[in-house]
């Protein structure tokens, strides 16, 4: 069985169809191109061909992208020197796609040659967009659902299969630029507006109408073999074009602080390629693809963003129970949390009861749907039919027997033990022992919370983020005896949500949290130790992170910063470190809570947009004079975060490395470039992180000490990827 067969008809039009073995959708393997590659050369060889379809075996779809093992094997298969490997397995699949492109005209003269049309039934992804890019006419059928485009910049590589090089030529830098910059993907309609792809018909006449093209004797020149061609937009020294070029180096920069190296591949590549002809502009091409993915940040943000995200989605540690999938569901209290879990809820098409203690929160929480529908229609995302549908499935209300025949609750009222206990105690009288029980808390131990319940196999924790409708990862909480049935329910749950699970035992904070808050701790202790506010805040943006610490704090409000360090003293005892406390219990004092007051770390104006650093800072803490190296700054950011990280795993709480590396990437933004913090420690390697704490626990203390695990893996040299393995688990 191949992945690609040719069938040609009476007519003299061949079909090629691409339909992966075994997989749902197509993917492009080594055999693939090798595949496509014979077929190809059939087909022009053949005098009885007058043209060529490609096109997909699969409904709906055309294909979903790369099979992204092609890279580690060109790399393998070169030995000791991977970037010859990569560069000439490259270019091997660039001839082949040329060849589609050229189909066989001749060189000087473009005569000749075969119409080769492709055929979309609906999504074409990254190599499933380059390979129409190549062909001389893309057909898509009219599916509301499809998305085109590169997406390939998300996962920290550019696209490289001749998509950058082709796209640029075909609509112009600018023009480009968010398809290739921004991996945006569009519905067919979409993409013909934006001449991404040529026509948009019916599904059940797409192959017709390929192919009454293909009969057309039409013209197949692309205009980058014309003589005389002209980039749309300018080349980089026509006036036009050098607007775009300095207009988008800027940008990059602007966005990305320098620390994705793909990104500036990207623009290199497009920059270079478009002062020369086509054949050399996919070299350079596949040049700085080459060195993106020799780029240790690449391999580590695919394995973490593209393998391991999906991986976890499709439940990679989901105990092997029968199908949990959830019906209907049941919200306690429809604040903040409560009103975003029922938003996308009720929009996977779960029926949802949500409870407040007054009919009017209750309501308020449902009118958070609909105003976000409401939004979406504005913006043409949504129709007010599906607004309606959506609304009909949230039931809001006070009257706890509406949670008859729900098969989850989820707990989001106050942050406090008695009060989920007494509304635990609410719901069991109605819904029984059997229904899965789970709390939304952010820092409330499970194990506690689960004395309330009838059983405390069936009670859990679901960490959803703010706000959930944007946040992509839950994290699911085991309490000591939370059983298989329940991991089971909130995987499934997180899963028609179409969100991103980690699932982590029962310690303080949790994972995301526990991680978070020494970032923000240190950022305040160099505040206080005389660093320059700004230094701070830059530092952490030149890592990558999304929000200073100082952004942060501001973000998450100065009086939560108060209550939980009060909570954790409380907890801690002799052992809590309050080295942070002064500066944020002062800024609580002089109402300086953060945005929420209009008056942070940062100035507001009026309109709470946020202006510079507020100079009270520097009043009370005075700059010290000598301000530490960018680096230092850097180091005591990212090791406040990564050493709780291994703790957490030490510990026990993470289970599985490649949950802690997606949980840090999508629960708070941490530096995606790096693949996450166990990514970033194989990055710089374990002895180097090591010998670096050891040098932070001299200078600042204890909190930095090497932990033990860390420790024995940089004596024996080891990785974190190589000793717990991408599909082990950690413990
Ligand atoms: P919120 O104050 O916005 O909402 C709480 C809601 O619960 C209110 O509408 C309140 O009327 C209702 N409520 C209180 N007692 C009730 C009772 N006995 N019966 C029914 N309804 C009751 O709070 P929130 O920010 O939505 O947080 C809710 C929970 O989610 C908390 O446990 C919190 O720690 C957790 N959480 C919050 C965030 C966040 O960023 N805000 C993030 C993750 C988790």
């Amino acid at each position: 069985m191949t992945d690609f067969t040719m069938k040609t008809d009476a007519d003299g039009v061949a079909t090629i169809t691409w339909d992966t073995v075994g997989k749902s959708m197509n993917v492009m393997n080594q055999q693939g191109f090798v595949d496509l590659d014979a077929l190809i050369d059939q087909a022009l060889a053949d005098d009885a061909i007058k043209g060529v379809i490609i096109t997909s075996g699969k409904e709906g779809t055309f294909a979903g992208g790369m099979d992204l093992n092609i890279i580690a094997k060109m790399k393998e298969s070169a030995g000791d020197d991977p970037a010859r490997g990569l560069m000439e397995g490259l270019m091997a699949s660039h001839a082949i796609l040329r060849k589609i492109e050229r189909a066989g005209m001749e060189p000087k003269t473009n005569k000749g040659g075969k119409p080769i049309a492709c055929a979309m039934q609906g999504t074409g992804l990254g190599i499933g967009f380059e390979i129409p890019l190549a062909c001389h006419r893309i057909f898509v059928a009219d599916n509301p659902k499809a998305k085109i485009g590169l997406p390939e910049i998300m996962v920290g590589i550019f696209p490289g299969m001749g998509g950058t090089t082709r796209l640029v030529r075909k609509m112009g830098a600018m023009n480009a630029s968010p398809f290739l910059l921004e991996g945006k993907l569009s519905d067919p309609a979409k993409a013909k507006q934006a001449g991404l792809v040529d026509e948009v018909v019916p599904a059940d006449e797409l192959l017709s109408a390929a192919k009454a093209w293909v009969l057309s004797s039409p013209t197949i020149v692309k205009p980058w073999d014309e003589k005389g061609y002209k980039m749309p937009g300018g080349t980089p020294y026509h006036p036009a074009g050098f607007m775009t070029f300095v207009g988008a180096s800027a940008m990059v920069n602007g966005k990305t602080q320098g620390a994705f190296p793909a990104a500036k591949a990207l623009l290199s590549a497009v920059y270079e390629g478009s002062m020369v002809p086509f054949d050399t502009a996919i070299k350079i091409e596949a040049r700085w693809f080459t060195n993106v993915l020799l780029n240790p940040s690449s391999e580590a943000m695919i394995r973490s963003l593209f393998i391991n995200k999906e991986a976890l989605e499709k439940g990679a540690n989901r105990p092997a129970v029968i199908d949990q999938k959830v019906t209907q569901v049941g919200i306690i209290g429809a604040g903040m949390m409560g009103a975003g879990i029922a938003l996308v809820s009720a929009l996977a098409g779960i029926k949802v009861v949500l409870i407040d203690a007054k009919q009017d929160a209750a309501d308020k929480g449902k009118s958070y749907t609909a105003d976000y529908m409401d939004k979406g229609i504005s913006r043409k995302k949504a129709t007010v039919e599906k607004k309606e549908a959506v609304l009909g499935l949230i039931t809001a209300t006070t009257d706890y027997a509406a949670l008859k025949g729900c098969d989850l609750i989820v707990e989001a009222v106050f942050e406090d033990v008695g009060v989920k206990a007494d509304v635990t105690a609410k719901v069991q009288a109605v819904t029984g022992p059997d229904c899965i029980f789970a709390t939304n808390t952010s820092t409330l131990p499970i194990t506690e919370l689960a004395k309330a319940a009838m059983d405390a196999e069936k009670f859990i924790g679901i960490h959803f983020f703010s706000p959930v409708d944007k946040m992509l990862l839950v994290e699911i909480i085991k309490g000591k005896q939370t059983g298989d049935l329940a991991v089971a329910k909130a995987l499934d749950f997180v899963r028609q949500i179409k969100k991103t699970p980690i699932v982590v035992n029962d310690e303080r904070f949790f994972y995301a949290n526990r991680c978070i808050l020494p970032y923000v701790n240190e950022g305040v202790r160099m505040l206080q130790e005389g660093v320059a506010p700004a230094l701070i805040e830059n530092a952490a943006k030149l890592l990558g992170m999304p929000l200073g610490p100082l952004q942060l704090t501001d973000e998450t409000s100065i009086d939560l910063g108060v209550k939980i360090a009060k909570a954790t003293k409380i907890a801690m005892g002799d052992a809590y470190d309050d080295s942070a406390d002064e500066l944020i219990f002062w800024m609580a004092d002089e109402g300086r809570l953060g945005r929420k007051a209009n008056a942070g770390f940062y100035n507001y104006d009026e309109k709470g947009k946020r202006q510079g650093l507020w100079e009270g800072l520097s009043a009370r803490y005075p700059l010290a004079e000598e301000q530490p190296d960018l680096h230092l700054v850097q180091h005591r950011l990212m090791f406040s975060q990564v050493l709780e990280a291994v703790r957490a795993l030490e510990e026990g709480v993470l289970e599985d490395i490649r949950e802690g590396d997606v949980g840090a990437i999508l629960g708070w933004g941490f530096a995606p470039w790096s693949g996450g913090p166990f990514s970033w420690l194989d990055i710089i390697g374990t002895p180097y992180a090591a010998e670096r704490c050891d040098e932070l626990t001299e200078m600042y203390g204890p909190r930095f000490a090497t932990p033990a695990l860390l420790r024995e893996m940089s004596d024996k040299g080891q990785s974190l990827y190589g000793r717990f393995g991408q599909d082990a688990k950690a413990a």
